[in-house]
């Protein structure tokens, strides 16, 4: 079997009758109404461009798939479904919200060949739900990742960092929930204000101070350093580029393509430094030459954009010279150091 490979269906805002303050499905997706006749076309073209042996899985993203009219969601998945029976796409996945989570729903989704349930757990705060308009509880939340993996679903929890009144304690915390819920995978969304969304008026009026890109980067890391330590997978931080906003749609906040990459690539730092430490140097960097191991196709983040991090522990530790290699028995994020002295030659 070859690569992984997500057919994303945006189902826009009609599934949900909620307004949390800072979505605005539409914008995110570009997509105003779904008419379920153009799914073939759309799985077909996706199809056609991947490789024969990749594995595909047809995802509906965008609004609350479960909270949609139930006889669209069960056309929806009779389509796809089709695609599974002739042995074209492997499975399928949803996105939806704790509250759209009900035994009925699961057995509906489990029944189209449903197996994975990727479920907004932005806060396990209820001060930071409330704030955010969300409509649900903690308590929604605890439910629902209960149901979903008793029944044999992946799930999949997706975070966010910087929402009105969220404390970094209430992101790690949030983090951890996931974790103990069993989650497979997770994605971390720092919050992006988005115009003619509820955020937005509250950021021009003093009430919400939207994140930097600094602080999306500060605030992201513990949870990604948490997930990591645990071994869930994180399989998006920010929005990715084709979800980009143009300029019409952003008001403010971190809205940059590479935002993921700037996370991990400050995680590495943290785990680089972390590993010369343990070699207790004693102001010798200048005379070092240091060759820091990462895993297979990792040497970009270890090097940062524009080096940063090679620049950082140049400046810090004085190292002659600093070397990058690939270590195929490194897995994600893992970081080993070693150190070798310069050779006079005389
Ligand atoms: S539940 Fe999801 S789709 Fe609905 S308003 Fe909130 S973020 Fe948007």
């Amino acid at each position: 079997m070859g690569r992984h490979v997500n057919i994303p269906i945006f189902i826009p805002h009609i599934g949900c009758p909620n307004l949390c303050v800072f979505c605005n499905q539409r914008t995110i997706s570009g997509v105003r109404e779904f008419d379920p006749e153009a799914l073939p076309e759309i799985i077909e073209r996706a199809l056609s461009t991947v490789e024969e042996d990749a594995e595909c899985e047809i995802a509906f993203f965008g609004g609350s798939f479960t909270g949609i009219d139930e006889g669209l969601m069960i056309r929806l998945l009779e389509i796809a479904h089709r695609y599974i029976e002739a042995g074209r796409v492997t499975s399928i996945r949803c996105s939806t919200r704790p509250d759209y989570i009900s035994p009925r729903i699961l057995d509906i989704l489990w029944s189209y060949g449903v197996r994975t349930v990727e479920l907004g757990l932005q806060s396990i705060s209820d001060r930071v739900l409330s704030a955010s308009g969300r409509g649900h509880t903690s308590l929604d939340e605890i439910r629902a990742v209960k149901l979903i993996t008793e029944r044999g679903f992946s799930l999949v929890g997706q975070m966010m960092i910087g929402l009105p009144g969220a404390t970094p304690e209430d992101e790690l915390a949030t983090a951890e929930f996931i974790i103990e819920s069993g989650a497979d995978a997770a994605r971390i969304y720092p919050t992006v204000v988005f115009h003619d969304t509820a955020l937005c008026h509250m950021a021009e009026c003093g009430e919400y101070k939207p994140l930097s890109t600094e602080d999306a980067i500060l605030r992201s890391l513990p949870a990604l350093r948490a997930f990591a330590r645990a071994g869930v997978r994180v399989i998006r931080i920010g929005l990715s580029a084709s979800e980009n906003l143009s300029g019409e749609a952003y008001y403010a906040g971190p809205n940059d393509a590479a935002l993921g990459e700037m996370i991990i690539s400050e995680f590495y730092y943290e785990n680089i430094r972390q590993s010369i430490d343990k070699l207790c140097l004693k102001d010798e960097g200048k005379d070092l030459f240091l060759t820091v191991h990462v895993s297979r196709g990792a040497t970009s983040r270890a090097v940062g954009h524009r080096r940063k991090n090679i620049n950082r522990l140049t400046d810090e530790y004085g190292f002659w010279r600093i070397a990058v290699r690939e270590d195929d028995t490194l897995t994600e994020y893992g970081v080993r150091v070693s150190v070798e002295r310069k050779k006079i030659c005389t």
